[in-house]
């Protein structure tokens, strides 16, 4: 390839010292090629990125229960029973309200349910529907739970 024009790296630095032309060498083609398959790549990369966040964002508002909050008597039910509390961690956006709990990011609309559906919006205000109710239950005896490393060792010496 003598007509092909080339970039020689260390080329210099091999004919002061007299040796021989072993530098690396990268012709002006490979530096193209090289260089346009990079810029491609990134392009791609952020195309991408940009494409799985938007999805993203729409599942999250596609995904919550339109008009599906508890109403009548059951919401009256739900209230007595202490259930349905105001929930914290939200923003009010007029009377929509931005659930702050968990990167769901649910945005209700006054009588939505959101993702989880444990959280809905009436009239303005995000109530939980669980309050106070056990996430798990186990009949274990509690003699069978690891307790002797959560308390402290008396025989350590330590206050
Ligand atoms: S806690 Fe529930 S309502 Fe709140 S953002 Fe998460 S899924 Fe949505």
């Amino acid at each position: 390839m003598g007509t092909e024009t080339e970039t020689a790296l260390g080329e210099g630095a091999a004919a002061s010292e007299g040796g021989s032309r072993t530098g690396a060498r990268v012709t002006r083609r490979q530096v193209l090629k090289y260089g346009l398959a990079g810029a491609a790549g990134v392009l791609a990369g952020g195309y991408l990125t940009q494409r799985l966040f938007r999805s993203a964002a729409l599942e999250s508002t596609a995904t919550v229960l339109k008009g599906n909050a508890p109403a009548g008597e059951l919401w009256e039910a739900w209230k007595k029973r202490g259930w349905a509390r105001e929930a914290r961690h939200y923003l009010k956006v007029g009377s929509n309200v931005l659930c702050k709990l968990c990167p769901n990011d649910c945005l209700l609309q006054p009588n939505d349910r959101g993702r989880c559906r444990n959280r809905v919006n009436k009239e303005g205000k995000l109530y939980t529907l669980v309050y106070g109710n056990p996430c798990t239950f186990h009949p274990d005896p509690v003699e069978k739970k690891p307790l002797y490393c959560s308390v402290e060792n008396p025989s350590s010496g330590k206050a």
